[in-house]
């Protein structure tokens, strides 16, 4: 095992005792190798301070990324990560909050913490992980889907037009949006390092592929690199969000306005400034 990697995983990880359970060629285990190597280069740098490091996932195959990481982890009812992301933000607004989420947990599930979480400008750091369907559960519908696409809940073709999470996120004025397909690992790792420094609400969507169910009902072909292939070929480079038969990639938004922890803990000390609250 590379010794970089070895250093921020789990004993029983770091000692080969317990292994992911992602299916092989899966998308999630590429995502975890660039998380830990950007965080390995902002400690470098003198830049991320990882003690004060707290990862919050959802239900589904990506809230089992960062499972074998030594870090404070929590794994939230289903699409509910947002929410109990938010509370550790309030309650320590010096912390550094992470959240994991596949697209049916975070735009199906948890699509009305998405909603609420961007407007607040809550200062904490989303890792969308979108393979375009329900993963765990055996490959059924998401709000990613391909229109026609077939599933495993829709086998005459998918009716409804998907759902683009990043113009959804600018809309709703996140400050920062950027959106990249696991084989491209630069340009992935440096939006991670750009969202882990981040002030306020951030989010990476990194689409990414699940051999197992997407690559046999959604793409056709089951083989990683050719996942991979179909992502580059359906991609290109724009500083608008769009997901249609091509999907654009790029950084879409970032910029800084005041979050919600700021505003909220500005309010507490003058209440008790005041004299003016109850304990
Ligand atoms: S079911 Fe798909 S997303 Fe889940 S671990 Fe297997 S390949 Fe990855």
């Amino acid at each position: 095992m590379n010794p970089l990697i070895q250093k921020y995983l789990r004993s029983e990880y770091a000692q080969g005792k317990r292994r992911t359970i992602f299916c092989p060629g899966c998308g999630n285990g590429i995502i975890l190798g660039y998380f830990i190597r950007t965080i390995d280069e902002l400690k470098r740098e003198g830049k991320f301070d990882d003690s004060k490091l707290y990862i919050v996932t959802g239900i589904g195959c990506s809230g089992n990324i960062p499972a074998p990481l030594r870090y404070n982890i929590v794994r939230a009812l289903h699409g509910r990560a947002l929410s109990v992301a938010t509370g550790i933000k309030l309650v320590r607004p010096n912390s550094e909050v992470v959240v994991f989420a596949g697209d049916g947990d975070l735009l199906s599930i948890g699509g009305n913490h998405l909603i609420h979480t961007i407007r607040r400008n809550v200062g904490i750091k989303v890792i969308l992980v979108n393979n375009m369907l329900y993963g765990m559960t055996g490959g059924q519908v998401a709000p990613t889907t391909p229109m026609e696409s077939i599933t495993h809940t829709t086998p005459y073709g998918n009716p409804e037009p998907p759902l683009d999470a990043c113009k959804l996120a600018v809309s709703l004025g996140a400050t920062y949006v950027a959106r990249w397909a696991v084989p491209l690992t630069k340009q992935c790792m440096q939006s991670m390092k750009e969202l882990l420094l981040h002030r306020g609400f951030g989010l990476l969507e990194c689409l990414s592929q699940c051999p197992i169910y997407q690559g046999r009902y959604v793409i056709g072909v089951d083989r990683p690199s050719k996942i991979m292939d179909y992502y580059l070929k359906i991609t290109i480079a724009s500083e608008k969000p769009s997901y249609g038969d091509r999907i654009t990639i790029g950084k879409f938004v970032d910029h800084e306005r005041s979050t919600y922890e700021e505003i909220m803990w500005s309010i507490i000390n003058k209440a008790r400034e005041g004299g003016n609250y109850e304990t």
